[in-house]
């Protein structure tokens, strides 16, 4: 019989090297005992992980973290946590586990499998995501509105479920996380695939269909040229397919896309980009974008042409595109549901000084 490990890595593969579910460093998967937790690390890729890519925590040094007390301060507590979960090591210390770890300790099933969906994620960032999620999964799932990761939204994880339990005597199978994405826990991985096909059901039966993925012709040679002159150390990818179109028609279209949903859109492409408007000048734009922000946009949206990734490796660059083109499903598929909800510039800000997320991004670009 299949090790309960071998199964936590074997779904953990099957989610992580589908697009639709896991993009980069982002989502994690968990296995528990009565003593013990195996999550997945910070920052390592679910599509190819293997024992090492897990973290072995010790429960009762876990229950501990959920009953202390930590500063208000965001910084100072996000430090508390990481050095009380540091603690809980019981394998090697060189890797740290999710930041979510938390929340995987709280859920009583023994497999919990979090990720962010393009599909779900269609939902959980549009304006009527609560009621429609209501609508289609009744009253048997937990809707955690947008709050900042880390231990904030593992504290509105836990009030909700003490409200769920108490009121329903059970433990829910499913836990959306507003412009974010969901946990899915079960009793074993055959369960928590089935609650996973139940969903994506669900959603496409109520969700307008994506355009094709038809590359419409254009040349990037003299764009990518001229920001090259600028800054020569960019590697730059770019797309022009029929989704991208649909954004890059003109201004009012790019506002659709012109701020990140979630978390993860802010780490991998941060959280503002360049739209250059037909004849507009682009080595100017780009200089003043920098000195705006404090960094080269990651994105540049031109004008009935198409998108440009740029990042310092080939590598990561085509993570950004990957990361951004999701965003544009997201808000492609949003129009279901009455329309993008992107996060507000406080919810924004916090992402942008958080350590832990810096550290995913940095090891995910391998360093
Ligand atoms: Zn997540």
């Amino acid at each position: 019989m299949e090790t309960n490990l071998k199964q936590l890595i074997r779904i953990s593969r099957l989610y992580g090297q589908n697009p639709d579910y896991v993009i980069a460093g982002g989502g994690n998967t968990s296995y528990k005992d009565n003593e013990r937790l195996w999550v997945k690390a910070s920052g390592i890729s679910m599509a190819d992980i293997d024992e090492d890519g897990f973290v072995c925590l010790d429960r009762k040094k876990l229950q501990a973290i959920l009953d202390n007390k930590y500063s208000d301060l965001p910084n100072i507590r996000e430090q508390e946590v990481k050095t009380d979960l540091h603690n809980a090591i019981l394998s090697s210390k060189n890797k740290r586990p999710s930041v979510e770890t938390s929340m995987h300790e709280i859920i009583q099933y023994p497999f919990v499998v979090h990720t962010h969906p393009t599909l779900v994620n269609g939902l959980l960032c549009s304006k009527n995501s609560k009621s429609v999620v209501h609508q289609l999964f009744g009253d048997e799932v937990i809707y955690v509105p947008y709050t900042d990761p880390g231990y904030t939204l593992f504290k509105a994880v836990e009030t909700e479920l003490k409200i769920f339990r108490t009121e329903k005597r059970k433990e829910p199978n499913i836990i959306f996380l507003e412009n974010h994405g969901v946990f899915v826990a079960g009793d074993s991985t055959e369960s928590v695939q089935k609650i996973y096909s139940d969903i994506q059901r669900k959603l496409l039966r109520v969700l307008v269909e994506l355009p094709g993925n038809h590359t419409v012709p254009h040349s990037f040679i003299s764009v990518i040229n001229k920001i090259r002159d600028v800054n020569d150390s960019a590697f730059i990818v770019s797309d022009a397919d029929e989704l991208t179109q649909f954004f890059v028609k003109d201004e009012d279209s790019f506002k659709w896309i012109a701020k990140p949903f979630t978390p993860d859109n802010i780490v991998y492409c941060k959280s503002s980009y360049l739209f250059l408007k037909q004849g507009g000048d682009l080595a100017l734009e780009y200089l003043a974008f920098r000195s705006r922000f404090g960094y080269y946009p990651k994105i540049i949206a031109l004008q009935g042409k198409g998108i440009l990734a740029l990042e310092d490796s080939e590598k990561s660059a085509h993570i950004v595109m990957d990361v951004f083109k999701d965003m544009m499903k997201v808000s492609y598929l949003s129009q279901s549901f009455g329309g993008p909800r992107p996060l507000n510039q406080k919810q924004i800000s916090f992402i942008d000084n958080w350590e832990v997320e810096n550290y995913r991004r940095k090891i995910s670009k391998g360093g």
